[in-house]
C-alpha cells in the first residue's frame, strides 16, 4: 500500500461506496510531514438529497427492526472493529497525527461502546401510569428519527462512533458527516457496521464544504435531530439553522477545563496523571486539563514537577512507537498556539516550557507551560486546544471555585486532594458535565458524556446517549 493510498476515501450514499468520479475533491494532509495522503470526494447537492431520501426511507424500516437485529450488528461491527484494528489506528494516525497507542486504544474504546449500545438497545422502557380498572395511560419510548451528525477531526475513530453507536441503537437512520481532515478512520468505523449486516440507508458517510452540507441538511424537514461535536462557534450557528424545523439536538462543544490542586493532594500522582492527560492528542481534546489552579502552598514544587515532566515528552511522528505525542493535526493548530503564548507573554506570564514549533517539518509543537498567568491573558479564556497548561495560584476554596466557574464553558473539570470533605464540596461547586476527582479518566461507554453552559447540552454514551436519540409518546386509552 504506497502513501498515497492509505485508505479508500470513498462516500457512502443508499448502499453505494461512491469514488470522487466528476466531484470536487479534498486533500488529506498527513499532519507529521505535511504530505499528501489521497483525495476525498465531496458531495454536492445531488448527493444530499438522495441521502435525505435515502434516509427517511430505511428509518422506516430500521425503527421497527427487533432490538435483537441491532444488537447483531452493533455486536458483529465491535467484533470487526478489533479485527481490523491495527490498519484503522494506522489510518487514523496518518490522518490525525496522533500516536498509534491513541488511536489502538481509540478503536477498541469504539468497539467497547457498540457492544455497550448493543445491550441497552433492549431497555429504551417506557412506563404504565396508575389509573382506575378499565384505563390505561403509557409512556413509550421512540426513536427520533433521522438524525443529521457532524463530527470533528480529534477522535477521528471515535467521533464517528459516538455518532453512530447510539441513533443506530435507537433505531434511527443516520446521516454522518465527519470532518474532511481525517475521513478514513470514519469510513473504517461505517465499513464496519455495513459488513455486519447493516442495512443500506441506515447509515451513510458525506463529506463536503461543511457550511454546504449543514445548510442543506438542517433545512430538511427530514432530519428530526441534529448532533454535533466542535467548537461553540459553529455549534451556535448550526442551532440557528436546527432552530427553523424545531429539530432536537445533542451539541458536544468547546472547554476550556480547570484543575484545582489543593495543597494536600498527592503531588507525584497528579502531576504524572495531569501531565500524561496533558500530551494526550497534543492537547486537542475538548476535556483537556488546561488552567491549572495551584493552592499556594504547593504552588512552586507543582509547577517545577510538572514542567521537568512535560520537558521529558518524546515528540514526533505518532506512527513510531518511540513516540509520546504526535504533531498537532493541522496548520491551524501552531499558528493559534503562536498567537495565544505571544500574548501570555506580553501579558506577564512565564513560559517554563516550550512555546515553540518543533521539527523541520510538518505540525508538531513543543509541550508548553506558562506560569503566574493572569486573568487577562487570552489563553485565560480562549480554548488553546493544544498542547499547554497554564498556572495561577490560588489561596481560598472560594477563590479557586470562582475561578474555575468563571467562563461561560461548563465541560470537564478536575480537582486532586486527599480529603475526602474537599473532594465532596469541590465536586458540587464546580459547574460542569463531568468532573474528575483525583482522576483524569472521563470516558467511559456506560457514562455520559457532555458539557452544560456554552459547553453544549446533551450527552453522549450511556443510556443518556440512547435516551437523547428517543422522543416519548403518552398514549391514554378509556
Ligand atoms: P472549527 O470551529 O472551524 O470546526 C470545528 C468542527 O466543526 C470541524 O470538525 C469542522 O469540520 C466542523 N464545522 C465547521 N463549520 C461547520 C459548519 N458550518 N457545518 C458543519 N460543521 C462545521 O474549528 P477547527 O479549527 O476545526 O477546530 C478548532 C476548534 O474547534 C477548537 O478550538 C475547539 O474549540 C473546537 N473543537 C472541539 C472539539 C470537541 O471535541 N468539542 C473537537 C474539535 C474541535
Amino acid at each position: 500500500m504506497s502513501a498515497h493510498a492509505h485508505a479508500q476515501l470513498k462516500l457512502y450514499i443508499d448502499g453505494e461506496w461512491i469514488g470522487a468520479g466528476s466531484r470536487r475533491v479534498h486533500r488529506v494532509i498527513n499532519p507529521a510531514t505535511g504530505g499528501t495522503l489521497g483525495e476525498l470526494p465531496l458531495v454536492d447537492t445531488v448527493d444530499l438529497d438522495r441521502a435525505l431520501l435515502a434516509t427517511d426511507r430505511a428509518f422506516l424500516k430500521w425503527r421497527r427492526s427487533t432490538p435483537d437485529e441491532r444488537a447483531r450488528v452493533l455486536k458483529g461491527a465491535a467484533r470487526l472493529i478489533r479485527e481490523r484494528v491495527d490498519h484503522i489506528a494506522r489510518v487514523a494516525t496518518l490522518e490525525e497525527g496522533k500516536t498509534l497507542a491513541e488511536t489502538r486504544l481509540e478503536a477498541h474504546v469504539t468497539a467497547n461502546l457498540f457492544d455497550f449500545y448493543a445491550e441497552e438497545c433492549r431497555r429504551t422502557y417506557g412506563r404504565v401510569l396508575v389509573r382506575p380498572p378499565g384505563a390505561r395511560s403509557l409512556v413509550v419510548k421512540e426513536p427520533v428519527g433521522p438524525v443529521a451528525a457532524f463530527a470533528p477531526w480529534n477522535f477521528p475513530i471515535g467521533n464517528p462512533g459516538r455518532k453512530l453507536g447510539a441513533p443506530v441503537a435507537a433505531g434511527c437512520s443516520v446521516i454522518l458527516k465527519p470532518a474532511e481532515e481525517a475521513p478514513g478512520a470514519a469510513i473504517e468505523i461505517v465499513r464496519a457496521l455495513v459488513d455486519a449486516g447493516l442495512p443500506p440507508g441506515v447509515v451513510q458517510l458525506v463529506f463536503g464544504v461543511p457550511d454546504e452540507v449543514s445548510r442543506h441538511l438542517l433545512a430538511s424537514p427530514v432530519i428530526r435531530k441534529l448532533s454535533f461535536t466542535g467548537s461553540t462557534a459553529v455549534g451556535k450557528h448550526l442551532l440557528a439553522l436546527a432552530a427553523a424545523t424545531v429539530k432536537r439536538t445533542t451539541m458536544e462543544l468547546g472547554g476550556h477545563a480547570p484543575v484545582i490542586v489543593f495543597d494536600d493532594a498527592d503531588l507525584d500522582r497528579a502531576v504524572e496523571l495531569l501531565a500524561t492527560a496533558k500530551c494526550r492528542n497534543a492537547g486537542q481534546v475538548c476535556v483537556s486539563p488546561t488552567r491549572f489552579y495551584v493552592q499556594q502552598g504547593i504552588y512552586e514544587r507543582f509547577v517545577a514537577a510538572f514542567t521537568e515532566r512535560l520537558r521529558k515528552v518524546n515528540v514526533g511522528d505518532g506512527l513510531a512507537e518511540s513516540s509520546q505525542m504526535g504533531p498537532m493535526a493541522n496548520p491551524r493548530r501552531p499558528a493559534a498556539m503562536e498567537r495565544l503564548i505571544e500574548d501570555a507573554v506580553a501579558c506577564g506570564s512565564k513560559l517554563r516550557a516550550g512555546g515553540e514549533r518543533s521539527g523541520q517539518e510538518g505540525f508538531f509543537w513543543q509541550p508548553t507551560v506558562l506560569s503566574e498567568v493572569p486573568v487577562k491573558a487570552r489563553i485565560m479564556s480562549e480554548e488553546p486546544f493544544g498542547p499547554v497548561a497554564v498556572f495561577a495560584p490560588f489561596a481560598t476554596f472560594d477563590e479557586a471555585v470562582e475561578q474555575a466557574n468563571r467562563l461561560p464553558y461548563g465541560l470537564a473539570a478536575y480537582a486532586f486532594t486527599d480529603s475526602a470533605k474537599r473532594a465532596l464540596l469541590i465536586s458540587d461547586a464546580i459547574e460542569a458535565g463531568m468532573v474528575g476527582v483525583n482522576t483524569v479518566q472521563m470516558a467511559a461507554a456506560d457514562s455520559p458524556f457532555g458539557g452544560v453552559k456554552e459547553s453544549g447540552h446533551g450527552a453522549e454514551d450511556g443510556p443518556e446517549g440512547l435516551d437523547a436519540c428517543l422522543v416519548t409518546k403518552a398514549i391514554h386509552q378509556a
